[in-house]
């Protein structure tokens, strides 16, 4: 198949290339380069099969493919509340510019959708039946609304046009290629570690997060791309799929666990919480092990040990 993935020189974007690429297909990587690089996707360029694209989401574009992966998008805070009107602008009209396309030339289109739709939940675990607790005025609803919007035109233009549409809400995820700078926690903390600097823990720590390795989102992901209507009974294929890894852990705890992985004594150093910033974290994955037959197979200690060997080598080679 021609497969177009918008975000495609970002962090799961990459992974993403790599894989649909060692399986065959034509991969067409669409990014702007606001927080992807060049060099996360160096390695696939001397493939065929595989063509890089400098475009913004926003604008509209005509291209022949036959699915589409709906990845463009800043993931880390920091970063989405960089230019958050761009952010919204991103995920409204690039989803309608995607939506636009799959429609035209009939592809089936994947949206990135993320567990950030359910706020600071009050629902534990998370199932995806349930609506959410968000801020539509906070500094995240930029990214929060966003995306949740970005679901509602994918489920509208199903509704209405019949395209054939696939949500993955994917909690947060981690592993090689994120970057250094990015801000999200599990880099922060890494390279922190590795420069025996303190880590920079937000708030009492006590806040919680369920953390999925990169291999494993996208092996659901494209398990999700690539289902059949009628898969499961009782189960709709266009309905969100939550995708992530259901182990929960504090903060504090994944300080401690980045401290054995990275082989130090970590120091912390509080620092305040940002507003907004959820209490806990973690998906309900019954959807996705009934539909999908998908569940985590990297446990966190292990995935961690393969992220601070990549950022490691990073720092080594500077
Ligand atoms: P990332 O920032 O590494 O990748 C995003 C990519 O999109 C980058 O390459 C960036 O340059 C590109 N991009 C941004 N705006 C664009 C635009 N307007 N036009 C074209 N390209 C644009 O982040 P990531 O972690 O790889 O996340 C990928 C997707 O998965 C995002 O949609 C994100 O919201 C979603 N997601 C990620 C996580 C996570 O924990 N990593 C969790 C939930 C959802
Ligand atoms: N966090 C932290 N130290 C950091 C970066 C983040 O303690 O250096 C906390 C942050 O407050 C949040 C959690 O780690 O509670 C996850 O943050 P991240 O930005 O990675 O993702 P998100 O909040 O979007 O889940």
């Amino acid at each position: 198949m021609r497969i177009l993935v918008t975000g495609g020189a970002g962090f799961i974007g990459s992974h993403l290339c790599e894989r649909l690429l060692a399986e065959g297909h034509d991969v067409l990587c669409l990014d702007n380069f606001f927080t992807g690089r060049r060099e996360n996707v160096y390695h696939l360029m001397d493939s065929k099969r595989f063509e890089v694209v400098r475009h913004d989401v926003i604008e509209p574009i005509l291209l022949e493919v036959d699915q589409i992966y709906n990845l463009a998008c800043p993931a880390s805070p920091v970063h989405y509340q960089y230019n958050p009107v761009k952010t919204v602008k991103t995920n409204v009209l690039g989803t309608i510019n995607m939506l636009g396309l799959a429609k035209r030339v009939r592809a089936r289109i994947l949206q990135a959708s993320t567990s950030e739709v359910y706020g600071d939940p009050e629902v534990h675990p998370q199932t995806e039946d349930y609506w959410g607790h968000v801020n539509c005025v906070g500094p995240r609803s930029c990214y929060d609304e966003g995306k949740r919007l970005a679901e509602t035109l994918m489920m509208d233009y199903h509704r209405q046009n019949g395209v054939d549409t696939r949500i993955i809400r994917i909690f947060n995820t981690y592993g090689p290629r994120m970057l250094e700078n990015d801000g999200r926690v599990v880099s922060n903390f890494i390279v922190q570690a590795l420069r025996g600097e303190e880590l920079t823990l937000y708030g009492t720590g006590a806040q919680t997060r369920s953390f999925c390795y990169v291999d494993d989102l996208v092996e659901g992901m494209m398990r999700l791309m690539n289902v059949g209507e009628g898969a499961h009974p009782g189960v709709d294929v266009h309905d969100p799929v939550n995708v992530g890894n259901p182990g929960e852990f504090t903060m504090r705890e994944l300080a401690e666990e980045v401290g054995r992985a990275a082989g130090v004594e970590v120091r912390l150093r509080q620092c305040p919480l940002p507003r907004d910033d959820p209490r806990q974290r973690r998906p309900d994955i019954t959807r996705a092990r009934k539909l999908l037959g998908w569940e985590p197979a990297v446990a966190l200690r292990e995935g961690l040990g393969r992220t601070v060997q990549y950022f490691a080598e990073r720092i080594k080679a500077k």
